[in-house]
């Protein structure tokens, strides 16, 4: 399996991280990240850089070399004592939006927002799922060009520690979008969604119940 020290700096990890697209800055990116353990930078000294990663998964799968890049973050926030932000867990909502009354009530105005983590987990098996959801329903979702989820951030470590700009990371995600509903499948993401759209925002297992007691897509 490739390592850190195959990284040779393509930058291609860059473009799906939630964390260089919001600082710009290749110290806070799994390049800098790799970088920095090839030089043999004390990690210890790297906790601000390390504590803003959002642990979404999107740099494992564009990295050209394979390199495992959430196990080299893991270890290196362990090695710098920040096993609270690499041990974060995410519920994961696939299996409700598999069920059949999800497909019947999205609709063109609704913009369906995939947990990023437990998605990229399994990216294989879960992106023509979505595409084919998105396909069939009309709605929008928070797929960027490379087919991987944009996060929100809430709720996450680097946003507790103040070190992701979330209510920043919802004004770029619904840019230019036109919605009249949201569905989350991360409850975290309910209250401040609502608050800085103004739109209803319902979990994906209320499109079940919506259906289950006859109602139809608003
Ligand atoms: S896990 Fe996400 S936020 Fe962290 S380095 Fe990878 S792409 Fe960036
Ligand atoms: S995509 Fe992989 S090889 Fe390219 S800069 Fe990122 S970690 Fe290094």
């Amino acid at each position: 399996m490739a390592t850190p020290s195959d990284c040779y700096g393509c930058s291609l990890c860059l473009l799906s991280c939630p964390m260089w697209l919001q600082r710009r800055d290749v110290r806070f990116s799994p390049q800098g990240y790799a970088g920095a353990i090839q030089h043999g930078v004390d990690i210890a000294g790297m906790a601000e850089e390390l504590s803003a990663c959002l642990m979404c998964g999107a740099c494992d799968l564009l990295c050209p070399e394979k390199i495992d890049l959430s196990g080299m973050i893991i270890a290196a926030c362990q090695e710098a004592g920040l096993t609270d932000v690499s041990h974060t867990s995410v519920p994961d909502s696939f299996s409700l939006s598999c069920n059949p009354a999800v497909q019947q009530n999205l609709g063109p105005d609704d913009f369906y927002i995939i947990e990023a983590r437990a998605f990229h987990a399994q990216y294989a098996t879960r992106v023509r799922h979505y595409d084919a959801l998105r396909h069939t329903t009309g709605c929008s979702m928070n797929l960027d060009l490379h087919r991987m989820a944009i996060p929100t951030g809430i709720g996450s470590s680097s946003d507790s520690l103040g070190q992701f700009d979330t209510g920043k990371q919802i004004e770029w995600l619904i840019q230019g979008r036109s919605f009249s509903r949201i569905i989350i499948e991360n409850p975290a993401d309910q209250s401040m969604l609502a608050e800085i759209t103004g739109k209803p925002v319902l979990h994906v297992s209320e499109l079940i119940t919506i259906l289950s007691n006859g109602g139809a897509h608003a």
